[in-house]
């Protein structure tokens, strides 16, 4: 089921092509600040958006992913690409060692989700973000277990949870299963 070719109604992605989903800013971004190169980060003051980091007022985030595995499919994930804030000290640590091999030594650092997942629950959720070899964007774990996104990283997620998560951001694949 997972290779076939099903269509969203909504958007007309198909099933494997929503197997990621990705938020481009923090929430607490605003919609009107643009997004620069990387290089912005530490040549401008102020507020900033770039691919990978955001710094608002005291605050500073960095673009991350959260994996999902999927049960009963070998090595598949669904992937939400999301941002996750950080100390400021963390961040400059990151920043610092961008794109180098030195950053896997950063090891796991605390943070916390910065995007409403599922849409909807606003509240900031603690997690540990791996900072991972150059080239990878850093992976963040839910560690509050009373978080929906706990369960679903810890045991993985089957079809039917996976079909939930995605309809909360209203893409309708459960009735292309079941109706068909
Ligand atoms: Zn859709």
């Amino acid at each position: 089921m997972l290779t076939s070719s099903r269509q969203c109604r909504c958007c007309g992605a198909t099933f494997a092509q929503l197997l990621s989903l990705a938020c481009d800013r923090p929430d607490l971004c605003p919609e009107d600040t643009p997004q620069q190169d990387n290089s912005a980060i530490s040549g401008e003051t102020g507020d900033v958006l770039t691919d990978d980091f955001c710094r608002i007022g005291d605050l500073h985030f960095l673009r991350c992913v959260l994996a999902i595995p999927l049960i009963g499919a070998d090595d598949e994930e669904f992937v939400l690409g999301t941002w996750a804030s950080v100390s400021a000290e963390d961040f400059i640590d990151y920043l610092d060692l961008f794109d180098m091999p030195e950053t896997e030594g950063l090891g796991k650092r605390p943070a916390w989700l910065s995007n409403a997942i599922p849409p909807g629950l606003g509240e900031p959720v603690a997690g540990m973000l791996n900072m991972r070899s150059p080239g990878q964007y850093p992976e963040l774990k839910i560690s509050e277990t009373n978080h929906p996104l706990y369960p679903l990283q810890k045991n993985g997620a089957d079809l039917e949870e996976l079909f939930d998560l995605l309809y909360s951001y209203g893409h309708d694949l459960a009735s292309l299963v079941y109706d068909s």
